[in-house]
This record gives structure tokens, C-alpha cells and sequence, in this order.
């Protein structure tokens, strides 16, 4: 494919007591995790449906469905390995991505450089392209109650043939 795409991701979790904090694939140690299927890392998922989404191929819930059991406590950095081949296959490959991590707690700020170098290790692109911000919601709605996170991505996909 020729050209460019852009993609735009949106994903939300609640927190669930008792489960592991995954962020980008890496665990977050002390803090409470996120209710999911999978392991729910709310960053991933947002990503993956920006790539899905720039290369119009669905979205992750077409791909690994909530309701079947083989996803169940499933790597979020699987699944995006092989929506990056996809998309690779469809004859793309990642320029950049933008995400923006909306949440009260954790503070991510000590753990942004090594969460946007396992994002750029997954996407096969320089670190220089993967972008990382988190926010609070000051305090404001359920995010801002402390309620879950709430993630948005975008990404440019370029074309490799
Ligand atoms: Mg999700």
C-alpha cells in the first residue's frame, strides 16, 4: 500500500482488586489492577484498535473476542504482535503513535520511558515514534473518581509496497 493511514484507538478499564497492574506490558508493582478478559492492559488495547483502525481491519474485539475462552487472561502484547503482522501483511508499517493514558493513579511519570520503549520493541518502530502522556481528569467523572483508566491513541501507518 501506498501512502499513509491515520488511526485513532479509545479504550477504558475499571480497576479490580486483587489483579496485577499491566500498563504497555509491563506490570506496575503496589497498584491495583484492571478488571478484564484478557490481562487487560488498557494502553494495548487502545493501540491495537488505532492500528486496526488506520489499516481499516476491524477491531479487537473482532479479532479476539471477550467471549472466547482462548483469550482469556491473554498477553495484551501478543495480541498486538500479531495485529502487527497484520497490518505489516496488509502492507503497512507504524510511523508513529500518540497515546494519551487519562487515570488518578498510578502516577505514570516514573514509568513512561520504559513503557514507550516496550511499545516501540512491539511495534518494530524507534522509540523517537512512540509517544506516551499521562493526565489525571482533575478530579472530574467516574476517571477522576478513580474509578478505572481511560486511554486514547492515534497512529499514522505508512506505506511499505
Ligand atoms: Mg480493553
Amino acid at each position: 500500500m501506498a501512502g499513509f493511514r491515520v488511526g485513532f484507538g479509545y479504550d477504558s478499564h475499571r480497576f479490580e482488586a486483587g489483579r496485577r497492574l499491566v500498563l504497555c506490558g509491563i506490570e506496575i508493582e503496589g497498584e491495583t489492577g484492571l478488571k478484564g478478559h484478557s490481562d487487560a492492559d488498557v494502553v494495548l488495547h487502545a493501540v491495537i484498535d488505532a492500528l486496526l483502525g488506520a489499516a481499516a481491519l476491524g477491531d479487537i474485539g473482532s479479532h479476539f473476542p471477550d467471549t472466547d475462552e482462548k483469550w482469556r487472561g491473554a498477553d495484551s502484547a501478543k495480541l498486538l504482535s500479531s495485529v502487527v503482522d497484520e497490518v505489516s501483511a496488509a502492507g503497512w508499517r507504524v510511523g508513529n503513535v500518540d497515546v494519551t493514558v487519562i487515570c488518578e493513579r498510578p502516577k505514570l511519570r516514573p514509568h513512561v520511558e520504559a513503557m514507550r520503549l516496550r511499545l516501540a520493541g512491539l511495534l518494530r518502530c524507534p522509540v523517537g515514534g512512540v509517544s506516551l502522556k499521562g493526565k489525571t481528569n482533575e478530579k472530574m467523572d467516574d476517571v477522576g473518581a478513580g474509578v478505572g483508566i481511560e486511554v486514547h491513541a492515534a497512529c499514522l501507518l505508512e506505506g511499505i509496497k
